[in-house]
Protein backbone atom coordinates (compact mmCIF):
# COMPACT_ATOMS: atom_id res chain seq x y z
CA UNK A 1 0.00 0.00 0.00
CA UNK A 2 1.16 3.69 -0.65
CA UNK A 3 2.70 5.38 2.51
CA UNK A 4 0.09 7.76 3.97
CA UNK A 5 2.78 10.10 4.87
CA UNK A 6 5.26 10.48 1.77
CA UNK A 7 8.69 12.05 1.94
CA UNK A 8 8.25 13.79 -0.87
CA UNK A 9 5.18 15.27 -3.25
CA UNK A 10 4.80 16.45 -6.15
CA UNK A 11 2.28 18.64 -8.56
CA UNK A 12 0.37 16.75 -10.86
CA UNK A 13 2.01 17.84 -14.26
CA UNK A 14 5.49 16.78 -12.38
CA UNK A 15 4.45 13.72 -11.06
CA UNK A 16 2.92 12.87 -14.49
CA UNK A 17 6.28 13.83 -16.39
CA UNK A 18 8.69 11.63 -13.80
CA UNK A 19 5.93 8.84 -13.99
CA UNK A 20 6.27 8.56 -18.10
CA UNK A 21 9.88 9.36 -17.75
CA UNK A 22 12.05 5.59 -18.90
CA UNK A 23 13.44 4.64 -15.50
CA UNK A 24 15.78 2.22 -13.94
CA UNK A 25 15.87 0.59 -10.75
CA UNK A 26 19.33 -0.40 -10.63
CA UNK A 27 19.63 -0.72 -6.67
CA UNK A 28 16.63 -2.38 -4.74
CA UNK A 29 16.74 -5.29 -2.27
CA UNK A 30 13.45 -7.65 -2.45
CA UNK A 31 13.24 -8.39 0.91
CA UNK A 32 13.37 -4.56 1.98
CA UNK A 33 10.94 -4.03 -0.76
CA UNK A 34 8.63 -6.66 0.92
CA UNK A 35 4.79 -5.16 0.64
CA UNK A 36 3.31 -4.04 3.71
CA UNK A 37 0.35 -6.34 2.80
CA UNK A 38 2.09 -9.53 2.53
CA UNK A 39 3.61 -9.20 5.77
CA UNK A 40 0.57 -8.90 7.32
CA UNK A 41 -1.41 -11.43 5.73
CA UNK A 42 1.48 -13.56 6.37
CA UNK A 43 1.38 -13.07 10.18
CA UNK A 44 -2.47 -13.77 10.11
CA UNK A 45 -3.04 -10.15 10.78
CA UNK A 46 -6.41 -9.67 7.90
CA UNK A 47 -6.86 -6.51 9.83
CA UNK A 48 -7.64 -4.09 6.18
CA UNK A 49 -5.51 -1.25 6.33
CA UNK A 50 -2.53 -2.84 7.60
CA UNK A 51 -0.49 -0.85 10.94
CA UNK A 52 1.72 1.57 9.19
CA UNK A 53 4.86 1.31 10.08
CA UNK A 54 6.83 4.23 12.79
CA UNK A 55 9.44 4.07 10.20
CA UNK A 56 7.35 5.46 6.52
CA UNK A 57 7.22 8.76 8.60
CA UNK A 58 9.42 11.37 6.94
CA UNK A 59 10.99 12.67 9.99
CA UNK A 60 11.99 8.91 11.38
CA UNK A 61 15.71 8.21 11.65
CA UNK A 62 17.47 5.08 12.48
CA UNK A 63 19.99 5.41 15.26
CA UNK A 64 22.51 3.24 13.55
CA UNK A 65 22.85 0.06 11.24
CA UNK A 66 22.55 -2.28 13.17
CA UNK A 67 19.08 -1.04 14.36
CA UNK A 68 17.82 -0.84 10.92
CA UNK A 69 19.35 -4.41 10.40
CA UNK A 70 17.78 -5.75 13.16
CA UNK A 71 14.33 -4.76 12.28
CA UNK A 72 15.49 -6.51 8.89
CA UNK A 73 15.96 -9.60 10.48
CA UNK A 74 12.83 -9.87 12.77
CA UNK A 75 10.34 -7.96 10.22
CA UNK A 76 11.09 -9.47 6.76
CA UNK A 77 13.38 -11.85 6.36
CA UNK A 78 10.96 -14.77 8.19
CA UNK A 79 8.76 -13.98 5.37
CA UNK A 80 10.75 -15.87 3.01
CA UNK A 81 10.02 -19.33 4.03
CA UNK A 82 8.88 -20.88 0.08
CA UNK A 83 9.94 -20.42 -3.29
CA UNK A 84 6.49 -19.71 -3.63
CA UNK A 85 6.72 -16.86 -1.33
CA UNK A 86 9.75 -15.01 -3.15
CA UNK A 87 7.74 -15.25 -6.08
CA UNK A 88 4.36 -13.49 -4.40
CA UNK A 89 6.91 -10.62 -2.97
CA UNK A 90 8.90 -10.24 -6.65
CA UNK A 91 5.62 -9.78 -8.48
CA UNK A 92 4.23 -7.51 -6.18
CA UNK A 93 7.47 -5.54 -6.04
CA UNK A 94 8.24 -5.93 -10.05
CA UNK A 95 4.26 -4.55 -10.12
CA UNK A 96 4.90 -1.75 -8.67
CA UNK A 97 8.03 -0.70 -10.53
CA UNK A 98 5.71 -0.99 -13.71
CA UNK A 99 3.36 1.40 -12.28
CA UNK A 100 6.36 4.19 -11.74
CA UNK A 101 7.27 3.61 -15.59
CA UNK A 102 10.60 1.69 -14.54
CA UNK A 103 11.97 -0.39 -17.59
CA UNK A 104 14.51 -2.04 -16.17
CA UNK A 105 15.04 -3.50 -12.33
CA UNK A 106 18.49 -4.98 -10.76
CA UNK A 107 16.94 -6.36 -7.75
CA UNK A 108 18.90 -8.26 -4.99
CA UNK A 109 18.29 -11.11 -2.79
CA UNK A 110 20.62 -12.24 0.63
CA UNK A 111 21.58 -15.62 -1.17
CA UNK A 112 22.38 -16.94 2.89
CA UNK A 113 18.64 -16.47 3.53
CA UNK A 114 18.15 -19.47 1.51
CA UNK A 115 20.45 -21.46 3.60
CA UNK A 116 17.90 -20.80 6.59
CA UNK A 117 14.68 -21.64 4.86
CA UNK A 118 16.38 -25.09 3.68
CA UNK A 119 15.33 -23.70 0.08
CA UNK A 120 17.18 -24.97 -3.52
CA UNK A 121 18.73 -21.83 -5.09
CA UNK A 122 17.72 -22.62 -8.77
CA UNK A 123 14.08 -23.59 -7.75
CA UNK A 124 13.59 -20.00 -6.18
CA UNK A 125 15.39 -18.28 -8.82
CA UNK A 126 12.82 -19.70 -11.62
CA UNK A 127 10.08 -18.56 -9.06
CA UNK A 128 11.41 -14.97 -8.95
CA UNK A 129 11.68 -15.21 -12.99
CA UNK A 130 8.50 -16.66 -13.45
CA UNK A 131 7.23 -13.65 -11.45
CA UNK A 132 9.21 -10.73 -13.93
CA UNK A 133 5.87 -8.80 -15.99
CA UNK A 134 5.75 -8.72 -19.41
CA UNK A 135 7.72 -5.39 -21.00
CA UNK A 136 10.01 -5.37 -17.63
CA UNK A 137 14.06 -6.15 -17.86
CA UNK A 138 14.78 -7.80 -14.48
CA UNK A 139 18.30 -8.98 -13.82
CA UNK A 140 18.82 -10.98 -10.18
CA UNK A 141 21.77 -10.68 -7.80
CA UNK A 142 22.67 -12.75 -4.93
CA UNK A 143 23.52 -10.60 -1.72
CA UNK A 144 25.87 -11.48 1.43
CA UNK A 145 27.87 -10.00 4.04
CA UNK A 146 31.60 -9.50 5.02
CA UNK A 147 30.94 -12.76 7.07
CA UNK A 148 29.16 -15.16 5.34
CA UNK A 149 31.81 -17.33 3.67
CA UNK A 150 32.79 -19.06 6.61
CA UNK A 151 29.29 -20.57 7.13
CA UNK A 152 27.98 -20.39 3.81
CA UNK A 153 31.22 -21.44 1.68
CA UNK A 154 29.58 -24.46 -0.71
CA UNK A 155 26.49 -22.28 -0.87
CA UNK A 156 28.10 -19.27 -2.70
CA UNK A 157 30.71 -21.35 -4.58
CA UNK A 158 27.60 -23.47 -6.09
CA UNK A 159 25.65 -20.00 -6.84
CA UNK A 160 27.96 -19.36 -9.45
CA UNK A 161 27.00 -22.20 -11.22
CA UNK A 162 23.23 -21.27 -11.19
CA UNK A 163 21.53 -20.21 -14.59
CA UNK A 164 19.23 -18.22 -13.31
CA UNK A 165 21.51 -15.61 -11.39
CA UNK A 166 22.70 -12.79 -12.97
CA UNK A 167 25.17 -11.76 -9.95
CA UNK A 168 26.48 -11.05 -6.91
CA UNK A 169 26.29 -8.13 -4.69
CA UNK A 170 28.18 -7.53 -1.48
CA UNK A 171 26.02 -6.08 1.16
CA UNK A 172 25.01 -6.01 5.41
CA UNK A 173 27.45 -3.86 7.74
CA UNK A 174 30.26 -2.42 6.47
CA UNK A 175 32.41 -1.94 9.13
CA UNK A 176 32.60 -5.41 9.10
CA UNK A 177 36.30 -6.36 8.13
CA UNK A 178 36.66 -7.46 4.49
CA UNK A 179 37.78 -10.87 4.66
CA UNK A 180 40.08 -12.35 1.88
CA UNK A 181 37.89 -15.24 0.33
CA UNK A 182 35.94 -12.07 -1.30
CA UNK A 183 37.96 -10.98 -4.28
CA UNK A 184 38.58 -14.30 -5.63
CA UNK A 185 34.90 -15.14 -5.42
CA UNK A 186 33.97 -11.72 -7.36
CA UNK A 187 36.84 -12.52 -9.52
CA UNK A 188 35.36 -16.36 -10.39
CA UNK A 189 32.03 -14.80 -10.43
CA UNK A 190 32.74 -12.74 -13.02
CA UNK A 191 34.34 -15.50 -15.07
CA UNK A 192 31.61 -17.86 -14.93
CA UNK A 193 29.52 -15.08 -16.25
CA UNK A 194 27.87 -13.17 -13.62
CA UNK A 195 28.06 -9.70 -12.76
CA UNK A 196 29.63 -7.85 -9.52
CA UNK A 197 28.74 -5.07 -7.50
CA UNK A 198 28.96 -4.08 -3.89
CA UNK A 199 28.02 -1.60 -1.21
CA UNK A 200 30.58 0.65 -0.01
CA UNK A 201 30.97 4.50 0.74
CA UNK A 202 27.95 4.73 2.96
CA UNK A 203 29.13 4.29 6.48
CA UNK A 204 32.68 3.78 5.58
CA UNK A 205 35.04 6.83 4.40
CA UNK A 206 35.67 7.47 0.74
CA UNK A 207 39.48 5.39 1.27
CA UNK A 208 36.90 1.95 1.96
CA UNK A 209 35.17 2.69 -1.64
CA UNK A 210 38.90 2.71 -3.41
CA UNK A 211 39.77 -0.64 -1.21
CA UNK A 212 36.88 -1.98 -2.42
CA UNK A 213 37.86 -0.46 -6.28
CA UNK A 214 41.33 -1.92 -5.91
CA UNK A 215 40.46 -5.28 -4.71
CA UNK A 216 36.44 -6.26 -5.45
CA UNK A 217 37.51 -4.45 -9.42
CA UNK A 218 33.42 -3.58 -9.74
CA UNK A 219 32.13 -0.78 -11.62
CA UNK A 220 29.32 -0.15 -9.90
CA UNK A 221 29.30 1.04 -6.24
CA UNK A 222 25.57 0.68 -4.31
CA UNK A 223 25.87 3.67 -2.62
CA UNK A 224 29.40 5.34 -3.27
CA UNK A 225 27.80 8.75 -1.17
CA UNK A 226 30.89 9.13 1.22
CA UNK A 227 33.11 9.78 -2.19
CA UNK A 228 32.42 12.84 -1.75
CA UNK A 229 34.94 13.12 0.95
CA UNK A 230 37.63 12.57 -1.35
CA UNK A 231 38.61 14.78 -4.31
CA UNK A 232 41.08 12.40 -5.62
CA UNK A 233 38.39 9.79 -5.88
CA UNK A 234 35.66 11.75 -7.52
CA UNK A 235 38.36 11.78 -10.22
CA UNK A 236 38.84 8.39 -9.80
CA UNK A 237 35.53 7.44 -10.55
CA UNK A 238 35.51 9.99 -13.84
CA UNK A 239 37.98 8.66 -14.72
CA UNK A 240 37.11 5.25 -14.46
CA UNK A 241 33.80 5.14 -15.02
CA UNK A 242 32.67 3.74 -12.00
CA UNK A 243 28.84 4.04 -11.57
CA UNK A 244 27.62 5.09 -7.87
CA UNK A 245 23.59 3.34 -7.63
CA UNK A 246 22.96 6.01 -4.97
CA UNK A 247 19.36 6.07 -2.58
CA UNK A 248 18.64 9.26 -1.44
CA UNK A 249 15.58 9.47 1.15
CA UNK A 250 17.60 5.64 2.43
CA UNK A 251 21.05 8.00 2.71
CA UNK A 252 18.71 10.44 4.69
CA UNK A 253 16.65 7.75 7.24
CA UNK A 254 19.77 6.25 7.77
CA UNK A 255 21.22 9.31 9.03
CA UNK A 256 24.55 8.79 6.99
CA UNK A 257 27.55 11.18 7.63
CA UNK A 258 27.17 14.53 5.69
CA UNK A 259 23.15 14.05 5.08
CA UNK A 260 21.62 15.87 8.12
CA UNK A 261 18.95 16.76 5.32
CA UNK A 262 18.41 16.07 1.35
CA UNK A 263 19.64 19.73 0.50
CA UNK A 264 22.73 18.50 2.13
CA UNK A 265 22.98 15.26 -0.27
CA UNK A 266 26.03 14.88 -2.12
CA UNK A 267 24.62 13.52 -5.07
CA UNK A 268 24.34 17.13 -6.37
CA UNK A 269 28.12 17.93 -6.11
CA UNK A 270 29.19 14.38 -7.74
CA UNK A 271 26.69 14.60 -10.54
CA UNK A 272 28.01 17.94 -11.10
CA UNK A 273 31.26 17.08 -11.19
CA UNK A 274 30.81 13.86 -13.80
CA UNK A 275 29.93 11.17 -11.57
CA UNK A 276 27.88 8.74 -13.18
CA UNK A 277 24.95 8.35 -10.84
CA UNK A 278 21.36 6.26 -10.85
CA UNK A 279 18.77 6.84 -8.56
CA UNK A 280 17.12 3.98 -6.39
CA UNK A 281 14.91 2.80 -3.76
CA UNK A 282 17.23 0.38 -1.70
CA UNK A 283 14.72 -0.81 0.50
CA UNK A 284 11.10 1.01 0.37
CA UNK A 285 9.51 -1.58 3.41
CA UNK A 286 11.92 0.29 5.97
CA UNK A 287 11.78 4.12 4.19
CA UNK A 288 8.05 3.73 2.87
CA UNK A 289 9.51 5.33 -0.37
CA UNK A 290 9.10 5.31 -3.89
CA UNK A 291 10.89 5.35 -6.88
CA UNK A 292 9.19 8.23 -8.22
CA UNK A 293 9.71 10.23 -4.84
CA UNK A 294 13.65 10.11 -5.36
CA UNK A 295 13.22 11.96 -8.70
CA UNK A 296 11.14 14.28 -6.60
CA UNK A 297 13.35 14.84 -3.78
CA UNK A 298 16.23 15.58 -6.31
CA UNK A 299 13.78 18.37 -7.56
CA UNK A 300 12.44 19.78 -5.01
CA UNK A 301 15.70 19.75 -2.67
CA UNK A 302 18.51 19.57 -5.40
CA UNK A 303 17.48 21.93 -7.81
CA UNK A 304 17.86 19.05 -10.85
CA UNK A 305 16.09 20.37 -13.39
CA UNK A 306 14.16 18.17 -16.00
CA UNK A 307 17.12 17.81 -17.78
CA UNK A 308 19.23 16.92 -15.47
CA UNK A 309 16.97 14.08 -14.21
CA UNK A 310 16.55 12.40 -18.02
CA UNK A 311 20.25 12.24 -17.51
CA UNK A 312 19.64 10.59 -14.32
CA UNK A 313 17.49 8.25 -15.40
CA UNK A 314 19.51 7.68 -18.83
CA UNK A 315 22.60 7.06 -16.46
CA UNK A 316 20.12 3.82 -15.32
CA UNK A 317 19.35 2.86 -18.48
CA UNK A 318 23.21 3.32 -19.82
CA UNK A 319 24.41 0.89 -17.48
CA UNK A 320 21.68 -1.45 -17.70
CA UNK A 321 22.59 -5.57 -18.41
CA UNK A 322 20.51 -5.55 -21.50
CA UNK A 323 21.75 -5.91 -25.10
CA UNK A 324 22.29 -3.20 -27.02
CA UNK A 325 19.43 -2.95 -29.25
CA UNK A 326 16.76 -3.17 -26.24
CA UNK A 327 18.89 -0.37 -24.48
CA UNK A 328 18.81 1.93 -27.76
CA UNK A 329 14.96 1.15 -27.71
CA UNK A 330 14.68 2.99 -24.44
CA UNK A 331 17.68 5.63 -24.74
CA UNK A 332 15.75 7.01 -27.89
CA UNK A 333 12.41 7.14 -25.56
CA UNK A 334 14.35 8.98 -23.17
CA UNK A 335 15.58 11.70 -26.24
CA UNK A 336 11.70 12.65 -26.20
CA UNK A 337 12.17 13.90 -22.90
CA UNK A 338 13.20 17.48 -21.76
ZN1 LIG B 1 21.51 -1.46 -0.54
Amino acid sequence: MENPTPSYRATPDFAAWVRALPKAETHLHLEGATPLELLAAASGLTASPPRIPAFWHPDFRYTSFDQFEALYVSDVMPFYNTAQRYHDAAKAVLATCVAQGCRYVETSFHLPGLAFAGLDGPEVLAALRAAVPPGLHVRFFGGMCHNDYAAHHALINASLDWDGLDGLDLHGPEYLPMEPWTAAIWERARAAGKFTKAHAGEFMPASYVDWVLDHLKVTRIEHGVRSIESPALVQRLISEGITLDVCPISNLKLAVQGIPTMREHPIRRLFDAGVKVTISTDDPYFFGNRLEEEYFALHQDLAFTRTELVQVARNGIEVALLDPAEKKTILAELDTFR
